[in-house]
């Protein structure tokens, strides 16, 4: 298949594709952002990869590192880490205080910043230097040694996150959060500030397409049970309240961020990672779910 080919077509067709929506006010660095930023890149099994516009730019992951966390807190938290998350899809938005009334506090996933910030506590309890350990483990599956915080984002959000606030003191009372909060607030903080391109994420998702294994080096970093349980989270929860919609039209697991990134695998086949910082009212990049809905329909090659 003539994958370049079909991503030009992309490209071109939504050069002027009206997105609408808005960029994140809520973390004022990201509101920097300029919003007519697109960019796509596309890893394939084989080792070729394909792109178009801005896809070696770096920009701000923000909850696409749920998906790191949550495969560093298996690896070392195990199984119990489901008696503190559960895996099903939550229906509210990303910052949801709601569905925590529940006696223990236990988030729907590991995916809505509740659930993130339970396995940011885990994995604060498991490691001796999380942020450390997250970043080389980035480094590692990526193959890219300059990839790195954003302080500066991490700062805006120390500033003004107030919900994630709440989130913590509140599920910190029902006796699921077990380290001091403001500890587990800054380590969420500085994992979402992660800065990498489409290229870089692409590439480091690979591990999700391969079975848990690093593409260039062969290393196996997550056991196939473990990638398939974390593909399936991605599928049902990767999007917050509009998970089915992903599913519908594109059919492919993956997660989103605030930054206006996407990542999406096709097991056995590719990784593909685009950026767009425009959000539509779910919180989602409206222009980047539309190139991956044309990716799926244009190559036939989703996962349904
Ligand atoms: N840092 C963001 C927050 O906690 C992440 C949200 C997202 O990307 O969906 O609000």
């Amino acid at each position: 298949m003539n994958y370049q080919a079909i991503l030009n077509v992309i490209e071109k067709e939504l050069a002027n594709f009206d997105a609408g929506g808005k960029v994140p006010t809520y973390i004022p660095e990201l509101a920097k952002v300029p919003a007519n930023k697109f960019g796509l890149n596309l890893y394939c099994q084989n080792g070729e990869h394909f792109n178009f516009g801005d896809y070696d730019e770096l920009f701000s992951i923000q909850s696409i590192s749920k998906v790191f966390t949550l495969t560093l807190a298996k690896k070392f938290g195990g199984k119990k880490i489901w008696d503190r998350v559960d895996v099903e899809p939550s229906g509210d938005p990303f910052n949801s205080l709601l569905q925590l009334e529940n006696e223990k506090g236990i988030p729907r996933n590991p995916f809505i910043n509740a659930g993130s910030l339970v396995i940011a506590d885990i994995l604060i309890s498991e490691l001796e230097n999380p942020k450390k350990y997250l970043l080389e483990f980035v480094r590692k599956i990526s193959n890219d040694q300059t990839i790195n915080y954003d302080e500066s984002v991490a700062a805006s959000e120390k500033e003004n996150g107030y919900r994630n606030i709440a989130l913590v003191n509140y599920m910190k009372s029902l006796g699921n959060i077990k380290n001091n909060a403001e500890d587990v607030l800054d380590f969420y903080f500085y994992q979402c500030s992660l800065k990498m391109s489409c290229y870089q994420l692409s590439k480091a998702f690979m591990i999700f397409a391969n079975k848990g294994k690093i593409l260039s080096t062969g290393e196996k970093v997550i056991t196939t049970n473990n990638t398939k349980r974390i593909n399936a989270i991605m599928q049902t929860c990767g999007f917050y309240d509009e998970a089915g919609e992903f599913s519908f039209r594109v059919g492919l697991p993956g997660k989103s961020g605030v930054g206006g990134g996407i990542v999406a695998v096709h097991p056995g086949q590719y990784s593909v990672a685009v950026w767009s910082p425009l959000l539509n009212e779910k919180g989602n990049s409206e222009k980047g779910m539309k190139a991956l809905e044309e990716l799926t329909s244009l190559t036939g090659l989703s996962i349904f």
